[in-house]
């Protein structure tokens, strides 16, 4: 499918899904560089909103509509992770939580596995101070993000939000979906008692025989497509 198609439709699933909001964006790779929307809600992003960008984070061709103040996110994730084909940035509320608090995010649901064992914490203060407005405003500050991330599959932002990236559009979409709910799960359990998060078997297993192609993932985008209003734009 066309991927300018297919962003729209990711746009549109992460707005419903409330993984983002009016903040938040999502991108795919290209040849040379990745699709992003201008500035404007994912809710209501179009296959007009999408620009190409370079790995420097500037439009490849003239735009005077605005530009997300974070777009060096993407750039930076792209430029550090050549495996990497999609990274979502959002403020999802569920998350935030792991970003302030002594409290390192594990995945503990099966559909959490796919964040992976380690979800490092980046703090935009441990390198450019105290004075930031902690958002990621240019190619320093995303590249040491970038690092922060590793070959991890999140990082999440101090105070802010968490930075995915994995191989395909649907993958990507598919952890950020369920990423605030493996973080829901684990606020709660450990309100019960202790954690018994998945085991590192268990998060390979679940993940080394995951295709994005295979029906069992088709029937989840298409359900969330639908869910968003936007499945029409689906192959028929
Ligand atoms: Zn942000």
């Amino acid at each position: 499918m066309n991927p300018v198609t297919q962003l729209v439709i990711a746009n549109r699933i992460l707005a419903h899904e409330e993984v983002v909001d009016a903040y938040g964006h999502v991108s795919v790779r290209t040849e040379a560089g990745f699709l992003l929307s201008h500035s404007k809600a994912p809710s209501s992003v179009g296959a007009e909103d999408i620009l190409e960008f370079d790995l420097s984070a500037q439009p490849k061709t003239q735009e005077r509509r605005p530009l997300y103040l974070e777009r060096f996110i993407h750039a930076a994730i792209y430029e550090a992770r050549p495996d990497v084909m999609a990274v979502v940035h959002a403020h999802a509320e569920d998350v935030l939580p792991f970003t302030i608090a002594d409290v390192a995010l594990r995945p503990v649901i099966h559909s959490g596995a796919f964040i992976g064992a380690e979800v490092p914490l980046w703090d935009i203060a441990a390198t450019f101070g105290e004075r930031t407005d902690l958002l990621v405003r240019n190619m320093d500050q995303a590249r040491d993000l970038a690092k922060s991330l590793g070959r991890n599959n999140v990082a999440l932002m101090r105070g802010h939000g968490f930075a995915a990236a994995a191989r395909s559009l649907i993958d990507v979409v598919r952890m950020s979906v369920y990423l605030p709910r493996n973080a829901r799960a684990q606020r709660r359990a450990m309100q019960m008692g202790k954690l018994k998060p998945l085991s590192r078997g268990e998060i390979e297993a679940r993940t080394s025989g995951y295709k994005p192609d295979s029906p069992e993932t088709q029937r989840a985008w298409r359900y969330w497509a639908e869910r968003a209003g936007c499945a029409h734009l689906l192959k028929p």
